[in-house]
């Protein structure tokens, strides 16, 4: 299928994901498994707590035995955090209990330490206040049942995750394959990192930007170096990154005279899918597919290329490893200042999003347009307008997708 017209974002988006195949999970082990993406759903092999427990340092007592106090209690022994009660609990009695250790039998409350005063070497304790039956006792299977559902495949394995899964008992579990990604920058005026650039040349910073993108998503990533614009050099490169699932190439992809991408993809046989995509920054916007590889055109502009690999590129390495979701979080923005939008395409507008007075506020990053890979660094959100809105006025609401950044890059949270 040839799409000769400029194609709105979303259909975009919906082409991308449509044609991007999931690969094969893969087994790792737990300590490996943070960043990648669940493959598989996960139960509990146990209730959780899977006792009685003790929430608290104090006493196992009967409350009712309490709710004249100050009383004393007989301590007819200790439990600590990994033993079994060896003994049932009698009215009038009280058993030293530490925080995690299951509750005896007979017991229907946990008195804290700080509510008692020992007596007698430690052989009786008083409790100066009553205690509600069931305080400071978690219940076995409050939190989970055995067999319940812990977790749903196609979700990113964060810390809070590895905490479940090895409370579940996963020391082995099924994650989503990781792309592999090959990186293309392509333009005569491109210098090294390492290079002082001579006059009209300028440092190649897309390639680092984007490999940077790329292994956030997840992907593993390498680069293929500065290539000349020249189709024969270009060809040489784009036969090299088709050894990985994910082609990306910035830069020659516009209507000037040295844009040779095309025209180069059109030798190895790749499919395009679209060649031009309604948003702004970057509307030229090659994606094409060769079997199962996949190849994106993105725009030279570094703040094009930044924000059309988070749309496109990352969703589409998210879905790879089986996402559910591969969009930023979307959320409603109130704007600090006005935004404007000539573009008739969609525009994501670099902002930094705070949280102040009680809501998300926005206010758009200035910015000498896409060039400016200093201005979008101060940037933790894009925020959008439709294409047919021409602005947006400060104290007006829209819709804003948060970057990965937003913590770090927000000093009031
Ligand atoms: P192009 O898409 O090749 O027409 O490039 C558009 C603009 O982006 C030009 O100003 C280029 O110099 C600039 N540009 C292209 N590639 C890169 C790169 N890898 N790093 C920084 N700027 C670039
Ligand atoms: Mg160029």
């Amino acid at each position: 299928m040839w799409v000769e017209s400029v194609v709105p974002v979303d259909k975009a988006l919906e082409i991308v994901l449509g044609h991007t195949p999931v690969l094969p999970a893969e087994e790792v082990e737990l300590p490996n498994a943070l960043g990648r993406v669940l493959g598989e759903d996960v139960h509990a092999d146990h209730d959780m707590p899977p006792f009685d427990r003790s929430a608290m340092d104090g006493y196992a007592v009967r409350s009712a035995d309490v709710t004249q106090a100050p009383v004393v209690l007989d301590v007819t022994g200790q439990i600590r955090a990994g033993q079994w009660p060896d003994r049932a609990l009698e009215p009038g009695q009280a058993i030293q209990i530490m925080t995690g250790a299951p509750v005896p039998p007979g017991a229907t409350a946990v008195q804290p330490a700080e509510k008692t005063r020992a007596l007698e070497g430690g052989r009786r304790v008083e409790m100066l206040a009553p205690v509600e039956p069931g305080a400071h006792i978690a219940r076995q299977g409050v939190e989970v049942r055995a067999g319940d559902r812990l977790l749903e495949r196609g979700r990113t394995i964060d810390p809070a995750t590895m905490a479940v899964l090895a409370s579940a008992g996963k020391r082995r579990l099924r994650v989503g394959g990781r792309p592999t990604l090959a990186m293309l920058v392509t333009g005569d005026e491109l210098v090294e990192v390492w290079d002082t650039p001579s006059r009209g040349r300028i440092r190649n910073s897309n390639g680092y930007a984007m490999v940077a993108q790329a292994r956030w998503a997840g992907a593993e990533a390498r680069s293929l170096g500065i290539v000349p614009d020249q189709a024969d050099r270009i060809a040489e490169a784009v036969r090299d990154g088709f050894r990985d699932d994910v082609l990306v190439i910035s830069g020659g992809v516009s209507e000037g005279a040295y844009d040779l991408v095309e025209e180069v993809l059109a030798r190895f046989d790749v499919g395009l899918l679209f060649t031009k995509v309604a948003i702004k920054p970057g509307a030229p916007l090659v994606f094409g597919r060769r079997g199962d590889k996949l190849v994106f055109g993105l725009p030279g502009n570094p703040v094009s290329a930044q924000v059309t690999f988070d749309v496109f590129v990352r969703a589409a390495l998210l879905r790879m490893q089986g996402a559910k979701v591969v969009s930023r979080p979307r959320v409603e923005v109130e704007l600090l200042d006005a935004v404007k939008n000539r573009s008739g395409r969609q525009a994501y507008s670099p902002a930094r999003v705070t949280f102040e007075g009680g809501r998300l506020v926005a206010r758009p990053v200035s910015s000498q347009g896409s060039a400016d890979v200093v201005a979008h660094a101060q940037a933790n959100a894009l925020v959008i307008l439709e294409a047919s809105q021409l602005r947006a006025e400060a104290g007006q609401k829209v819709p804003a997708l948060l970057l990965g950044n937003f913590l770090e890059r927000d000093g009031s949270a």
